[in-house]
């Protein structure tokens, strides 16, 4: 029932303009938001002190179209205004990168990591310098993934070195604290092992830094996404729906701080079973790209669960590099020429 309100209430909205920005007032504005609880409807746009009166305006359209909606028990609206600056992010952390991006998943275990590795490795085989920080405090993962045994060294200047491979300079929160313990780490102490990762590291000038955020939508992954300065995001999940409840909560995150969302992946989609040559759709069917579509972000492509990649990750190896012929490596590349393309625009 609440989704066919919001479904309604966005309908409708979408047709008038934000009046900051010109876009439509629809899901992905990040000055509008519906939320609907038990059947009460709270409707919040954001304006700037000279706008005030016409987002007013266009607040009273939207609430009185959404009171006569069936099932609407009440709505509630507000119109905060903020001074236009206020809406910049913060840049706390200072990289030399074109492009900074973070690839969020809302669980865990849905390869979100295996997702930033490869894709790191299609951008570098394509011609760009490419970053890789791995920020997953909960399991960092990206150096064995990436085939780095060794640890950083520190230069003249205090900065840590990155370690190279497959031309991808690598960092991971993982070199900084004992892997046994990250989840006991809190707040501060995360915080402050998350910017060694950026201003203690010599980055140099970089075209890509990829980082792999801890899966979820915390305080780390929120603070880390305001001070990064990314310039987008890209979210990993399965088909599966208690994977996507969480997709849902990224979405929310990414919104609330302004940061663009590049996409949706579906990851471990489907398994092509080598006796019978079938696939299979063991975490379902198209959940991702279904949720990608209600959502009105991109869907940047499904990867298959392989035993090939499995083996790869072990081994340190990456698919563009090893197989950039096959299937796999294909998807990896489209994700990373419209990457590019974006970055360009
Ligand atoms: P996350 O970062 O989301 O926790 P990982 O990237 O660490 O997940 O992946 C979890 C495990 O699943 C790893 O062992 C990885 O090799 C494997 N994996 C990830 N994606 C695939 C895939 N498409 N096919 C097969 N195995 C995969």
């Amino acid at each position: 029932m609440s989704e066919e309100i919001l479904h309604i209430i966005y309908n409708f909205s979408k047709k008038y303009n934000d009046p900051i920005n010109n876009l439509p007032l629809d899901q992905k504005n990040q000055h509008f938001s519906v939320i609907i609880k038990d059947n009460n409807v709270n409707i919040s746009l954001t304006t700037v002190p000279d706008k005030a009166n016409y987002s007013n305006e266009i607040l009273k359209i939207i609430e009185n179209f959404s009171k006569k909606i069936k099932g609407v028990l009440s709505v509630n609206t507000v119109l905060t205004s903020e001074r236009p600056n206020k809406n910049e992010r913060k840049n706390k952390f200072n990289i030399n990168s074109k492009q900074i991006i973070a690839i969020a998943s809302g669980k865990g275990g849905v390869g979100k990591s295996t997702f930033a590795v490869n894709l790191a490795g299609a951008l570098s085989k394509i011609g760009e310098k490419v970053g890789l920080l791995d920020a997953d405090i909960y399991g960092p993962s990206i150096p064995k993934m990436i085939g780095i045994t060794k640890k950083p060294e520190v230069n003249e200047n205090n900065k840590l070195i990155p370690l190279e491979n497959y031309g991808i300079k690598c960092m991971s929160i993982g070199f900084l604290l004992n892997v046994d313990t990250p989840a006991i780490w809190r707040g501060p102490m995360v915080m402050k092992a998350l910017e060694n990762m950026f201003d203690g590291v010599d980055w140099g000038k970089l075209d890509f830094l990829i980082i792999d955020l801890p899966p979820g939508t915390g305080d780390v992954q929120l603070s880390l996404a305001q001070s990064a300065k990314l310039s987008g995001s890209i979210i990993v999940s399965t088909p599966q729906d208690i994977a996507l409840i969480d997709v849902r909560k990224g979405i929310n995150m990414f919104n609330k701080v302004n940061i663009p969302i590049l996409g949706l992946v579906e990851n471990m989609s489907y398994f092509v079973c080598d006796k019978c040559n079938e696939k299979h759709f063991i975490f379902s069917n198209e959940g991702a790209k279904k949720e990608a579509e209600k959502n009105q972000i991109p869907f940047l492509g499904s990867l298959p669960l392989s035993k090939d990649l499995r083996i790869k990750s072990d081994k340190g190896k990456l698919l563009c590099i090893d197989d950039p012929e096959g299937e796999m490596a294909q998807v990896y590349f489209k994700i990373a020429k419209l990457i590019n393309k974006f970055s360009e625009n």
